[in-house]
């Protein structure tokens, strides 16, 4: 096979992580390819709003995702909407395998496939999917103006989204699970000033109920008293965390008991030139800065092991060199 024939980097994942690391590899000069089975820019596309990405204190996820496309189109970056299969890793390449056949053949992979919304796993919960049970505001809200929704949830994602219903609702239960929120304090504070927002505390939803026209009950478990008792709704929104996209992580690379991708600092796996960045990543914070960080460092490290590779020598540059290089 010869170079030509081979990327020398291809991206799997299409949300702030993948299109930074297209960024800087485009930057650095390598033969580069993105592949997104959906609409570029992940999970931050279909956020509200986003607030703490740095040089724009509110914009909205879908306007913040095209400038991350956008950006990373300028650079002539080839992006191919298409679901990956699989990815092989090889001794002289790897293999990235294409739903529609193509086979792709690489230097490194960076693999940044994100997490999707927990289940609760609960009666109801699959059925009435669609009927009244969604698991994204800004997509599903419009069908509940001025009905009663629950939120399930306490962390950044359930007061986001409730107070993003709480515009649009008649009225928002926020159902959480213990006496305190996991959220942030701004978003805490915002929750609790929302007169539209009703906590309740210690309280899981344990069946989602539904009619002829689609959901309009829960059963409600307080989780102290044990006492259960059933609460009208229209609907039900889950944000209850995520889960890591790891299907295509191949085997023998090292993840934590939670399904996430162990790597270094470097995004490195325990395997060589496959680099994982953004939520599938175990890392302290998941947060769209953190995955666009991720994706600058996973391209530096995966220029650097190309370069080292067709050298075919120790090479003297290292990311910090090629990083100067590229700005
Ligand atoms: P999260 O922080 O993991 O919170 C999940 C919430 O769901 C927790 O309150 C948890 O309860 C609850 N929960 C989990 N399993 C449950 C179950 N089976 N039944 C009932 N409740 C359950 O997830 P997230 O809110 O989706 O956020 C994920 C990450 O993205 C976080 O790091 C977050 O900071 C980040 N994020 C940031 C922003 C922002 O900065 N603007 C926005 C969205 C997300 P416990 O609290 O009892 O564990």
């Amino acid at each position: 096979m010869s170079e030509a024939d081979l990327y020398d980097v291809v991206i799997v994942g299409g949300g702030p992580g993948g299109l930074s690391a297209g960024i800087y590899a485009m930057r650095a000069a390598l033969e580069t390819i993105l592949i997104e089975k959906g609409a570029a820019g992940g999970q931050v596309a279909i956020s509200d709003a986003v607030e703490n990405y740095p040089g724009f204190e509110h914009i909205t996820g879908y306007e913040l995702s095209q400038k991350f496309l956008q950006h990373a189109q300028s650079y002539g970056m080839e992006i191919v909407q298409e679901e990956v299969v699989a990815v092989e890793p090889g001794l002289d390449f790897h293999t990235v395998r294409l739903a529609n056949g193509d086979i792709l053949k690489t230097h490194t992979v960076i693999l940044a496939t994100g997490g999707s919304p927990r289940k609760l796993d609960i009666p109801g919960e699959d059925e009435y999917y669609g009927k009244g049970v969604s698991y994204c505001g800004v997509c599903d809200g419009f069908f509940f103006r001025e009905k009663t929704v629950v939120v399930v949830g306490g962390g950044d994602t359930a007061a986001e989204e409730a107070l993003y219903l709480a515009k649009l609702a008649k009225h928002v239960y926020l159902v959480h699970r213990r006496d305190a929120l996991r959220a942030s304090m701004i978003l805490q504070q915002r929750v609790k000033d929302e007169c539209k927002i009703e906590i309740l505390w210690n309280s899981i939803v344990t069946e989602i109920k539904a009619n002829d026209e689609g959901v309009n009950a829960v059963d409600l478990q307080d989780t102290q008293t044990g006492e259960q008792r059933e609460l009208s709704t229209d609907g039900v929104f889950v944000f209850v965390g995520f889960v890591p996209n790891n299907q295509l992580v191949p085997a023998g690379i090292k993840m934590n008991a939670d399904g996430y991708v162990v790597t270094n600092e470097k995004c490195e796996t325990n395997m060589p030139g496959i680099y994982v960045i953004g939520d599938l990543r175990e890392k302290y914070a998941k947060q769209i800065v953190v995955a666009a960080a991720d994706g600058c460092t996973a391209a530096l490290v995966a220029a650097y092991f190309v370069e080292m590779k067709k050298s075919g020598e120790a090479v003297c540059e290292t990311p910090e060199e090629i990083l100067s290089e590229a700005q």
